[in-house]
């Protein structure tokens, strides 16, 4: 099939809260704007779980001080503080203008905003709506203004100036397909702005579907900086009775939940004498493997002391929990709910491309916005929502400025014929294939070798580089025979191959940092060590294809927060044989 070719000013790829917003943006600047999302907008997404969102009011500089030491605090000294310092002062104004765009926050007897408490916070305060209504009226915008939506399209790859890989130009569009017809698009773009959401495996057990890491793909194929790629292990437990999993695990920590174990016994306090109920995700999927594997299990979340006035709005916010309940005939307000956790290579706290504070990306004409990001303000951090709320800040920051840059190219770029050619061969590939290697058999092999306890728990250089290798067989002998009849296979075939690519560069960050922080464990190296490990760990496409690594310290120089003391702090988690 012969591609259609499309021009705009602004490509935006992928319609989650950070892609609309971007893509309203640079249409009020004056800009083309052309979105391409994979599913439909308020139908898949990530943004479509979320429940609450991260909200500042108009600080004065003593509470911004306040709200800032705690998010960077929980970040164990990793937030870049200068984003953290936009994010508090503009996340008002962005608020407000979803509150004006008729985005139905949750509100009080007066009918103000009703601030409550979610995880990692007690001075930070969430808003809360169902974040699927939020993408039908973005959605609705989009339409309204005059954005041209491309749904159903995967962008699989971008186009550089100088065609290569990684380029020492700029980008200048993309390439992708239909994913039900299998039409092949070229855009052909001034600015491009990534919004694929993070990184996750496509498993049982997990309700997110369809954002595999392409976004991550795509940028770090042209040379774009990749950090956090460490804080990938994403922990859950919000498997519930061994039949369902639903969102809302923020929430149910924000209105006081607590997590018990067969005896009864509160047991969070173990293992986050801090934290606590508010512990972060991996800690608390952690704390509860560690109680059944003592002899303690199973573990419970028990609402039953929780205001029913909470509850109410929790089933309301969250109404994939409230619908599972009614039909398995579960009252949470008479019984706790038996939790199973289970671990995965995915987006932990952090793990994309890094942004400066315009959601520039390190190479020209290409920004990231949201979840595909590193989430440079929270990093290792234990903030239950402030990704949604970063998305929207950064979204807005990316239109704005990728509309200035557009506006400075004056020809619209021509795509090199050679990179064209080859990205559509590679792309269509399993299309030409025969045999029977299917990309659920990709993903069954995946799984099997990143979920294992052994690795998610107890990692160590031996398992890392067990692992990798592991990851990087199913590449070669999976992955370069795997077949698609059609081009729905199509794209879980190329969901799978983004998503092994990028594992493998989590499991070289995974080695890099030596020592335990956030949601990064090591087994070998079970401490934070503040006094070595103050440091980001960047990867970047090297000229012959070679990852680059490098660990810049965090500029405390530059910024108001800084540690007390540099010492080494133990884990609390026990490491069983030693
Ligand atoms: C279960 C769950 C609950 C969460 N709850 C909260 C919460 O309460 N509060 C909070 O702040 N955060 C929460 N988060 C984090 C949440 O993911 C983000 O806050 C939010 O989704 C940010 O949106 P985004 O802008 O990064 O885009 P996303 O919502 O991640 O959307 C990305 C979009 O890109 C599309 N896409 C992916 N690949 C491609 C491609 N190749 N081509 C075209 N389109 C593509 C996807 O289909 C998707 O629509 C939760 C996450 C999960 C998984």
């Amino acid at each position: 099939m012969q591609p259609t070719e499309l021009k705009t000013d602004v490509l935006v790829i992928g319609g989650g809260i950070g892609g609309c917003r971007a893509a309203l943006r640079a249409l009020e600047k004056g800009c083309d704007v052309l979105l391409a999302e994979k599913a439909v907008i308020g139908r898949a997404g990530p943004m479509t779980f979320v429940h609450s969102q991260f909200a500042p009011w108009r600080l004065t500089d003593d509470e911004k001080l306040l709200w800032m030491r705690e998010f960077v605090e929980a970040s164990n000294y990793l937030a870049d503080q200068e984003w953290l310092d936009v994010l508090l002062t503009e996340a008002p104004d962005r608020i407000e203008e979803l509150v004006q765009l008729g985005v139905p926050y949750e509100r009080d007897a007066e009918g103000r905003l009703k601030y409550t408490t979610s995880r990692g916070h007690k001075v930070g305060k969430t808003i809360n709506v169902d974040g699927k209504i939020v993408m039908e009226i973005l959605r609705r915008e989009l339409r309204r203004q005059g954005v041209t939506l491309l749904e159903k399209v995967m962008m699989t790859d971008l186009l550089t100036s100088d065609g290569r890989y990684p380029t020492g130009g700029e980008v200048i569009g993309a390439v992708g397909f239909h994913i039900r017809t299998g039409e092949p698009l070229v855009i052909r773009a001034k600015a491009v702005i990534l919004n694929t959401g993070p990184l996750y495996p496509k498993i049982h057990f997990s309700y997110v579907d369809g954002v595999t890491g392409e976004g991550h793909r795509m940028a770090f194929h042209v040379g774009a900086e990749l950090a956090g790629m460490e804080f990938t292990q994403y922990a859950s437990w919000s498997y519930w009775e061994d039949k369902f999993s639903t969102p809302g695990q923020a929430k149910i920590q924000g209105i006081g939940a607590r997590f018990i174990n067969a005896q009864g016994e509160e047991f969070m306090w173990r293992y986050d004498p801090e934290w606590g109920n508010l512990s972060s995700l991996y800690r608390v999927a952690r704390g509860i493997i560690t109680e059944n594997m003592e002899g303690r299990g199973p573990c419970y979340v028990d609402f039953r002391h929780c205001a029913e006035e909470d509850i109410e709005m929790l089933l309301r916010v969250v109404p994939t929990l409230a619908l599972a309940l009614k039909e398995f005939d579960i009252d949470i307000r008479t019984r706790p709910l038996k939790t199973t956790p289970f671990m995965a290579i995915g987006m932990g706290t952090s793990g994309g491309v890094r942004v400066d504070t315009w959601s520039r990306t390190t190479v020209p004409g290409l920004y990231a916005v949201g979840t595909v990001t590193c989430l440079p303000v929270i990093m290792s951090g234990n903030s239950g929502s402030g990704h949604s709320t970063f998305s929207n800040v950064g979204g807005y920051r990316a239109g704005e400025d990728a509309a200035r840059w557009a506006k400075r190219i004056r020809h619209m770029p021509k795509p090199v014929s050679a990179q064209l050619r080859d990205i559509l061969a590679e792309t269509f590939a399993p299309l030409t294939r025969r045999g029977p290697i299917r990309p659920s058999d990709v993903w069954a092999a995946v799984g099997e070798v990143t979920c294992e306890t052994s690795f998610a728990l107890l990692k160590d250089a031996k398992r890392i580089e067990q692992t990798r290798r592991a990851v990087r067989a199913i590449g070669e002998q999976l992955l370069r025979r795997v077949s698609a009849p059609d081009p729905h296979e199509l794209t879980k075939a190329l969901e799978a191959r983004s998503y092994v690519e990028m594992v493998e560069l989590c499991c070289l960050a995974y080695d890099v940092r030596q020592e335990s922080r956030g949601e990064h464990f090591r087994a070998d190296f079970p401490y934070r060590d503040d006094v070595q490990w103050l440091r980001w760990v960047v990867l970047r496409k090297g000229a012959d294809g070679e990852v680059m690594v490098s660990t810049p310290s965090v500029p405390f120089d530059r910024y108001p927060i800084r540690p007390e003391r540099r010492e080494r702090i133990p884990s609390p988690f026990p490491i069983p044989g030693s």
